[in-house]
């Protein structure tokens, strides 16, 4: 078996594994790009799903339910446009890396995954580990929200509930990892989920025409959107297809923002428990995720739940049955304009990534 993963820290390659010898994330060694100019939007396949954007994929197209082409749609009282990231099969937009994951676990011969997660990833992992024909264990909080355990149960995929804070339950998953249970399926670890995210970028380009916004909107917690997004962004450009990459605003909880912590400075703001789906404190792709804000001029705010709770009213009254965690990212909008961050002429793009449905 090749290797196909390099370290970027200490350059290491592998044919495969979950991290480096050196503890660093991995990448794919090699980045595939098209040759040609970029095709007329309309003459791209969406009945292939994230494979119509298969020359920028280092995934084949191995385990998919059709997912991506989120709508693209006018948020007249945002001032913005709404990518509907909700939109997907397990009504998350981790059913992006999770296509991808499953798809490389397929083609490494993988037969058991292992992932911690809130709820979302957990129940797109088990859900694409189903189509797969794939056994999942998701690791998740002893209190995650009963509708996404019931989502990952009912995949046949086997819930394991911890005790303890959101980085317990990663703990209890790594030694499960490393004791030999399985691949490790991981959201915020695996090259292939990034490549599967990635894809938000290269629908977003495609919709508006292969213009880019002036910035883009995510919440962030280990980064996946938010890396996914500056990466496909990096990759059009360097095709050529694009001519800028749009500045990267990430929105973060308050008591869980090591980010915002790092560009603004300590914040002593009570913890946000609303936005459950981005309380990590230690983000495994931190110095990537402070490297794609550097180089697009980005920021990023952290939210206390008053914002978190009144921006989600307001989604919920314009017809966007969102979750919780997603509304931070309107709300950091709302903060960057009041910082002046965005200003009154620029063009942006906001992520909604999670369902009120199993919110
Ligand atoms: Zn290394």
């Amino acid at each position: 078996m090749p290797d196909r993963l390099s370290c970027p820290s200490c350059g290491a390659t592998f044919a495969d594994r979950w991290r480096c010898t050196c503890h660093s994330p991995l990448k794919f060694a090699d980045r595939p790009l098209p040759d040609g100019p970029a095709p007329a939007p309309s003459d791209l396949d969406r009945d292939r799903g994230l494979w119509a954007f298969d020359d920028f994929l280092p995934v084949g197209r191995e385990v998919t339910l059709g997912e991506g082409w989120t709508p693209l749609v006018p948020a007249t009282e945002w001032d913005a446009a709404f990518k509907l990231e909700y939109v997907f099969p397990t009504g998350s937009f981790k059913d992006r890396g999770a296509a991808t994951t499953l798809s490389r676990a397929v083609e490494l011969g993988v037969d058991t995954v292992v992932e911690d997660s809130s709820g979302n990833a957990g129940a797109a992992i088990a859900t694409y580990a189903a189509r797969a024909g794939v056994d999942a264990r998701i690791y998740v909080p002893a209190g995650v929200k009963a509708s996404k355990l019931r989502a990952i149960e009912r995949t046949g995929a086997t819930p394991v509930r911890v005790e303890g804070s959101r980085e317990t339950v990663t703990d209890a998953c790594i030694e499960a990892v490393e004791s030999g249970e399985g691949w490790y399926a991981s959201h915020a670890w695996n090259p292939a989920f990034f490549a599967g995210t990635a894809t938000v970028a290269l629908e977003i380009a495609a919709q508006r025409g292969w213009s880019v916004p002036d910035a883009v909107v995510t919440p962030l917690g280990h980064g996946t959107l938010f890396l996914g997004a500056y990466r496909g962004f990096r990759a059009l450009h360097d095709a050529g297809w694009t001519d800028r990459i749009p500045r990267l605003l990430g929105a973060q909880a308050t008591g869980y923002a090591p980010i915002a912590e790092a560009l603004h400075g300590p914040d002593e703001a009570e913890p946000n428990e609303v936005a459950d789906g981005i309380q990590i404190r230690e983000p495994v792709q931190r110095d990537a995720i402070l490297n794609a804000v550097d180089e697009t001029g980005g920021d990023v705010v952290a939210l206390p739940e008053e914002a978190v709770d009144e921006e989600l009213d307001r989604l919920h009254e314009r017809g966007f049955y969102t979750e919780p965690t997603c509304a931070v990212a309107p709300a950091a909008l709302r903060a960057f304009r009041e910082r002046g961050v965005v200003g009154p002429d620029d063009d942006v793009v906001v992520a909604l990534t999670g369902s009120g449905l199993k919110g």
